[in-house]
């Protein structure tokens, strides 16, 4: 008997059909993401357009240099300083003064989605929101073995009180997603809805998250949901640095609460998950909170009058219909072919978010010179497509 020349080889190889043990319900998903294009003007994904000042690299540079000294300890685990610090800003910020103690983070408001989720939600368990929303939420309930709902927002995109309570009532969630402002529509919610839902939520028991990530774009007038705190210990309002504070690359989000849920969520975090970097940047950034809080006046301003021109044009025989934003983006439409339209702009350097309802299309709000791009390509495109 001969012995193959090739056995050897066989006999490392990898058995043809190796099928790994995925959970059945990831079989078919792709990682999430909106497009990462290299292209002149970026307007997807809500980031702030200004870059950090030297003077705020030059802080979060000796902060980080401080921290690096150290780097051989593991991090302050309940990383104290740095929520001292959040609860000031948040003091400054909306009025309201939380404890240290009700602040908790994460890396982004998208890991502290996922704390509150495997604290209360879970098998079994039901987490309830309201579409069209942020697209990230039913992620966060798959990954947690919760199961996912949603009720309906109305034609405007607002909350139907009397929907959003029997729905509660039917679905009994544990927990109930929130976006104020909302995205992909801009929309907050009036204290008087977020009341009702804490009330109805109250009865199940449900915990209410109020995703607040653009909540520093609100226009004057609009309260934030953290005045509700005092009264409610299901109540968690979460917040970022990756929108308003211009540090998405930083990956740092938070939220306040009761003492009480902020303790259900430091049970489920991985030990350490705050690097000692992290902590030492944010805390730079935030040093600099008048500065970076001046620029998001200008950016209201960018956006208040980007809806105004928008409102002003004409598509297909009538007026672009604009929703009301809270947030540094607008939602605009209707066009029979939307991603038509995202692709004429893209063709013309200026890269948009096509998501919401069918349709519509939203662009972040970005610098003068960004945003004169934009409209310059819109036309330029809604031209073309109507000759
Ligand atoms: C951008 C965004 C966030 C922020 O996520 P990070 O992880 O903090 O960057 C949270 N919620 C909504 C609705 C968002 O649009």
């Amino acid at each position: 008997m001969t012995i193959p020349a090739d056995a050897s080889t066989d006999a490392v190889a990898r058995p043809a059909r190796m099928v790994l043990p995925l959970r059945p319900e990831l079989a078919d998903e792709v990682p999430y993401g909106a497009p990462q294009l290299d292209v002149p003007v970026r307007l997807n994904v809500n980031e702030n357009p200004y870059p950090p000042s030297d003077a705020v690299v030059a802080t979060i540079a000796r902060e980080v240099a401080a921290a690096a000294r150290g780097l051989n300890r593991y991090p302050d685990r309940d990383f104290a300083a740095l929520r001292a610090d959040l609860a000031d800003y948040l003091a400054v910020e909306s009025g309201v003064r939380v404890a240290p103690e009700q602040v908790w983070a994460a890396n982004g408001s998208n890991e502290v989605m996922l704390h509150l989720l495997q604290a209360f939600g879970g098998p079994g368990r039901t987490a309830l929101s309201f579409a069209p929303t942020y697209s990230m939420y039913p992620e966060y309930a798959r990954d947690t073995h919760t199961r996912w709902i949603t009720g309906r927002r109305a034609e405007d995109f607002t909350l139907d009180v009397d929907h959003v309570v029997e729905t509660i009532e039917e679905v009994r969630p544990s927990v109930i997603l929130l976006a104020s402002p909302n995205n992909p529509t801009g929309t907050a919610l009036p204290p008087e809805v977020v009341e009702a839902v804490l009330d109805a939520a109250a009865a199940i028991p449900a915990v209410v998250v109020v995703d607040e990530a653009y909540a520093e774009f609100r226009r004057s007038g609009t309260p934030s949901a953290l005045g509700l705190l005092a009264d409610h210990p299901h109540l968690a309002v979460t917040r970022t640095m990756s929108k308003a504070f211009a540090a998405a690359g930083l990956r740092l989000g938070y939220l306040a609460a009761s003492t009480e849920l902020v303790d259900a969520l430091r049970v489920v975090r991985l030990p350490y998950h705050l690097s000692a970097v992290t902590q030492a940047a944010a805390r730079g950034a935030l040093a600099h909170r008048t500065e970076l809080l001046a620029q998001v006046d200008a950016l209201r301003a960018e956006r208040d009058a980007l809806v105004v021109w928008l409102r002003a044009q004409r598509h297909a025989g009538r007026p672009l219909q604009v929703a009301d934003t809270d947030a540094n983006f607008v939602l605009f439409g209707t066009f029979a072919d939307r991603h038509a339209t995202w692709q004429a702009l893209l063709d013309r350097g200026i890269l948009i978010r096509e998501t919401g309802p069918d349709g519509w299309l939203r662009v972040s709000v970005g610098t003068p010179a960004e945003t004169a791009a934009f409209k310059d390509a819109l036309i330029d495109v809604m031209t073309t497509q109507e000759s």
